[in-house]
């Protein structure tokens, strides 16, 4: 779980989709890099996984 801590108020922040602190309710000023392609592609990889897990689902259910 990648924390974050809030540029204003220094409070880690553990919510990865969040643009405002929780605390102080400035903006978190997220860094463009490697914080910006974890948050952009995770959608992906979980509709991956998601998809991965029904068709082993359904193979399973075949093969009985
Ligand atoms: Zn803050």
């Amino acid at each position: 779980m990648p924390d974050y801590l809030c540029p204003h108020c220094k409070k880690p922040i553990y919510d990865d989709e969040a643009t405002l602190c929780l605390y102080c309710g400035e903006s978190l000023e997220r860094p463009s890099g490697f914080m910006g392609n974890i948050k952009y592609s995770r959608p992906k990889i979980i509709a991956a996984v998601i998809a991965l897990i029904v068709i082993l689902t359904f193979l399973l259910l075949m093969l009985r």
